[in-house]
């Protein structure tokens, strides 16, 4: 501790004025305090949405009211009552006012946000409103549920898929991408990275649309397109804050892509996600943006690929063994084993009757070693890279997602669903 810079700061803290904290405190408790019956029925959908871990609300009126649903483990649930049409426009007043959006605009989307305070923690909520035949549809993101973020070792990583990215991010350098399609895990994984990047020693920066968790010890930049602050905006003015770290929510323009790799090549550690599938085809991905192959072929550490499939009830699911001339028995291929036990979903209290609880996610982690390098920048086809990256140890998605379901993680069916292919 730094005596003089305690005193000077306590100097400091005397002679300020609280305004500006007292700010936000006046408005937590203006929305905590505000008991209105319409206000109580939004924080309660809320805080239900909350504890449910749901993702989403969805507000969506009907011809004879509105439903709302929640977005849980992926899928939309109904979760309460219909509510009468003349209440429901009240509802989305509130909503607007909430999130100080222009409330006599009924005819144009508006995008908004804002803050849930809940027991002492906070929930930012990311709000969008499109006009639709009966009215206006409300979906609100649950952002910063601290209960749903998880760390690296809750990520159902086989032991040495854990191991590669806890070496990639002791290491810190070159890029690590983590790829998938919507709604794959690929923020939660990207969340999981960066709580283990967050060192005091490293300046660790992201740059995130939206921002879904606050990191304590990250820098992190929510995108502002209102206001010009784009993620390349935001990129190119981060390459001058001496960074050790850095991550960008999503690579979506030739641009990004661009900035990424280059500053990977100066020996820091960039990561982002991508919308491709297999974790080779990410390279390509990326040739086609116009990155050219001698520079991923230096660049590139890790590719992650990721999917996520239903979770069995660990409590009801039923043991079974597959039959020889079954569609499983021709899906598993050459990893048929007869006497080999896989479970299937069953249902009882702790599941809802539905056989599954959560989701898992399966994996696929290229490491670029040299031989992978040297490969992509000889332009090697897709295959000829796929073939050479299980040659040196890649595990395929696939052999990943049917040894969870050995494990009884997930069933068959679930895995039997996703699209290796592309
Ligand atoms: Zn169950």
């Amino acid at each position: 501790m730094d005596k003089e810079f305690s005193r000077l700061l306590a100097r400091v803290a005397r002679n300020i004025s609280v305004a500006e904290s007292g700010v936000v405190h006046e408005e937590a408790t203006a929305m905590q305090n505000d008991r209105t019956p319409l206000a109580e029925l939004i924080n309660y959908v809320i805080a239900t949405a909350s504890a449910a871990n749901a993702s989403d609300i969805h507000i969506e009126p009907m011809a004879t009211g509105a439903r709302i649903r929640l977005r849980l483990d992926g899928e939309l649930r109904d979760a309460f009552q219909i509510i009468p049409a003349e209440l429901y426009r009240n509802l989305v007043s509130r909503v607007k006012i909430l999130c100080r959006m222009d409330i006599a605009e009924t005819r144009l989307p508006q995008d908004g946000r804002f803050t849930f305070w809940q027991e002492g923690k906070d929930l930012d909520m990311r709000v969008s409103i499109v006009p639709v035949i009966y009215g206006e549809k409300i979906v609100m993101r649950i952002l910063n549920n601290q209960q749903s973020l998880k760390n690296l070792e809750q990520l159902d990583l086989t032991e040495n898929n854990k191991a590669i990215l806890l070496a990639q991010c002791q290491k810190a350098n070159g890029a690590l991408l983590i790829t998938g399609p919507v709604n794959s895990g690929k923020t939660t994984l990207m969340y999981a990275i960066m709580q283990k990047l967050n060192h005091s020693e490293r300046n660790l920066i992201s740059i995130e649309d939206p921002v879904e968790y606050k990191l304590l010890g990250v820098n992190q930049i929510q995108v502002n397109e209102k206001i010009n602050l784009t993620f390349e905006a935001a990129l190119k003015a981060v390459l001058r804050q001496d960074f050790d770290c850095l991550g960008v929510g999503e690579i979506r323009s030739r641009d990004t892509a661009e900035m990424m790799i280059t500053a990977a090549l100066t020996g820091r550690m960039v990561f982002s996600t991508l919308h491709t599938a297999g974790a080779v085809k990410t390279i390509f991905r990326l040739m086609d943006m116009g990155i050219p192959g001698y520079l991923l072929a230096v660049a590139l550490s890790v590719v992650v690929s990721q999917r996520l499939v239903k979770r069995l009830c660990p409590y009801c699911r039923q043991a079974y063994k597959v039959k020889a001339d079954s569609m499983e028995a021709k899906f598993l291929g050459e990893k048929y084993e007869p006497d080999r036990v896989f479970y299937l979903p069953e249902g009882c209290d702790k599941c809802k009757g539905t056989g599954y609880a959560g989701r898992v996610a399966v994996h696929e982690v290229l490491v670029v070693n040299a031989n992978l390098s040297n490969a992509i920048s000889q332009g090697k086809s897709l295959e000829e890279l796929e073939q050479l990256a299980i040659t040196e140890g890649m595990i395929p998605m696939k052999e990943d997602a049917i040894g969870k379901a050995k494990e009884g993680l997930t069933d068959l069916k679930s895995i039997m669903t996703i699209n290796y292919g592309d």
